[in-house]
């Protein structure tokens, strides 16, 4: 897959592309990928449960549902990030 190519998000089914955000290797929009993030962190560190991390995620979706994307199958890949 090259940089500048659209795809189809893994998580959020969305068109999207890469913005440098994510790793070359991810089938995931950068939103999806800066929620991923914030799952992992949620689930490896619990001190790290804090407010800011539940606001940015909120933000997040709300940029994946403002695209278009299917923000179930979001909140269902992500389930440390939005108990
Ligand atoms: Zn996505």
């Amino acid at each position: 897959m090259s940089r500048n190519n659209c795809f189809v998000c893994a998580v959020c089914t969305r068109r999207t592309r890469f913005t440098g955000t994510q790793s070359l290797s991810a089938e995931c929009c950068s939103e999806c990928y800066q929620i991923a993030g914030i799952d992992n962190l949620l689930n490896d560190c619990p001190n790290e449960r804090v407010d800011k991390n539940y606001r940015q995620a909120i933000h997040l979706l709300g940029i994946i549902a403002d695209r278009g994307g299917d923000i179930s199958a979001v909140i269902a890949e992500n389930l440390y990030a939005f108990p």
